[in-house]
């Protein structure tokens, strides 16, 4: 959920306040800091087997995972931490390859009033910045300048476009795609390049679904906290590097076979094999979805139901770093009314929080996928295309770093959504235990909030929380 725009937030989410949540990470936030510094994630082992069948095992480094094994270390757990790639955070991640920090993953930390990421960051030390989305210039497809009146007059013929949609699903017994819903309404808003802008930019980017796929029912029935967004001028990865403080972690352990026992749990990987009592499995949906890793005996039939309703979408990154800027330094956000939709129609200047002369655009919706499999030449070449409609010059980038998380094979898509038909309890039982054994949680296991790092590392706490009342 990496966007929190007030024409849809404010109109069908509401924001509740999960003070209870905020401060159980208060508290393990404090109990992070008094985490010895020691880190055993820097070597990758070779053949391990478990010797603690006590122990529980955590599939995977993410903020979901980390979150789980801190909760348990702080309950008196032995955990372990399985996780494939050679590095933490996994859909947190903050490249420096750029010469300062971008983060390809995660951002921004969406509503921090009340959101348990909030004490996270402070605990970290790590600097935000806010960003407002208000704080935009939104250009036409040949380069004009649209004025903010004709802009925020779109977006209220946007926002109304929305309550239509509602009113539709509401009266409709199928659930239908947003773009089928908005076809019943009025054909043309498909062809209005400034109601696509807004599709693309505010709805695609939010919920990571294309809206031919996005369900026009749920879409937007998950919650959210308040306030103005934060991103991390020094990257996301001072609140990965917090979690992971003190934890066992073995880096390019990539699991293969996860096989619940009456005794235990035994955990196949590349390297070897691991037991324990129990694990907390945070594979992302993509992982799910396209069975890299075996289940012995297989996923029940709801939570395959439900892995093959939820969808996994597409959001990508391009990040661009330039000998000097060429476009407005004090701007946040520009807007480009691409005509293909989803195609680079919204840059972020980080020029505005580094020192860099850098912009990130985004691959969102049907063009995030397809962007994946051109090569970075051709994506440069199409961003910088749109920057000299935009500015009407441009100069050639110094560095260019493209994300393409559909092919991640750890990751396999951006964050999930509800596809046409998917229900709240579709995202329950994806997080349904399976015989007090195995125990899920990732960003996808959770209806409220989903495909958000705040929603993923609640599910790690609440996955540690259920284990400690099993066998604390
Ligand atoms: C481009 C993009 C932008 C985003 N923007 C935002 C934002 O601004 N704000 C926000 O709140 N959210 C945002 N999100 C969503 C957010 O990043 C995720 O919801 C959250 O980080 C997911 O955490 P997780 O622990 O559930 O999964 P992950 O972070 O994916 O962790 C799962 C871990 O499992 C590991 N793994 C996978 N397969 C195996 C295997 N076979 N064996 C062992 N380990 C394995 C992975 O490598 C990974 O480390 C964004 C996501 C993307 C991709």
């Amino acid at each position: 959920m990496p966007f929190n725009h007030p024409s849809f937030s404010q109109q069908r989410r509401q924001f509740l306040k999960y003070g209870l949540l905020a401060s159980a990470s208060l508290a393990l936030a404090s109990s992070c800091h008094s985490e010895s510094q020691s880190e055993e994630s820097a070597t990758p082992t070779t053949t391990t087997q478990a010797e603690s069948p006590s122990q529980v095992i955590v599939i995977g480094a993410g903020i979901a995972g980390l979150a789980a094994a801190q909760q348990l270390k702080a309950d008196g757990f032995e955990a372990i931490v399985l996780e494939a790639r050679d590095r933490v955070g996994g859909r947190i991640w903050t490249d420096r390859s750029l010469g300062v920090p971008i983060d390809m993953g995660a951002s921004w930390i969406h509503g921090p009033e009340d959101n348990p990421i909030t004490p996270l960051a402070a605990k970290a030390r790590a600097r935000t910045f806010v960003t407002q989305d208000a704080n935009e210039a939104v250009y036409d497809v040949s380069g004009r300048l649209i004025p903010k009146s004709v802009v925020s007059q779109s977006e209220e013929h946007y926002n109304a476009l929305l309550k239509q949609i509602a009113e539709l699903t509401d009266a409709e017994d199928q659930d239908i795609s947003i773009a089928e819903a908005i076809r019943r309404i009025d054909a043309a808003e498909l062809q209005d390049l400034l109601i696509q802008y807004q599709l693309a930019a505010y709805m695609e980017f939010e919920t990571g679904g294309p809206i031919e796929k996005l369900s026009a029912r749920s879409w937007a029935d998950d919650r959210s906290f308040a306030g103005e967004d934060v991103l991390f001028p020094n990257g996301y990865d001072a609140v990965i590097n917090l979690l992971a403080k003190g934890l066992t972690i073995k880096l390019g352990q990539v699991v293969t076979q996860i096989a619940p026992t009456n005794a235990g749990v035994t955990v196949t990987t590349n390297q070897g094999s691991f037991t324990g009592q129990c694990a907390v499995v945070t594979l992302p949906l993509g992982v799910l979805k396209q069975k890299r890793v075996t289940f012995n005996p297989g996923l029940p039939a709801p939570m395959m139901a439900a892995i093959d309703r939820i969808e996994m979408g597409t959001v990508n990154k391009v990040a661009l770093r330039f000998p000097k800027a060429f476009w407005e330094t004090e701007v946040q956000f520009f807007g480009f009314t691409s005509q293909t939709k989803g195609k680079y129609p919204y840059f972020l200047n980080a020029h505005t929080f580094t020192a860099a002369n850098a912009l990130v655009t985004f691959g969102l919706g049907n063009y995030g996928l397809a962007m994946e499999s051109q090569s970075n030449q051709q994506i440069e070449a199409d961003v910088l295309e749109t920057l000299k409609t935009m500015f009407g010059k441009v100069e050639q980038p110094e560095a260019v770093l493209v994300s393409r998380w559909t092919a991640d094979p750890f990751t396999g898509g951006s964050y999930s959504y509800p596809g046409v038909g998917a229900t709240p309890e579709d995202f329950a039982a994806l997080a349904e235990p399976i015989a007090d054994r195995l125990f899920f949680a990732g960003e996808h296991t959770i209806h409220q909030y989903r495909a958000s790092v705040h929603g993923a590392y609640l599910t790690g706490i609440r996955e540690a929380r259920h284990i400690k009342d099993l066998y604390g």
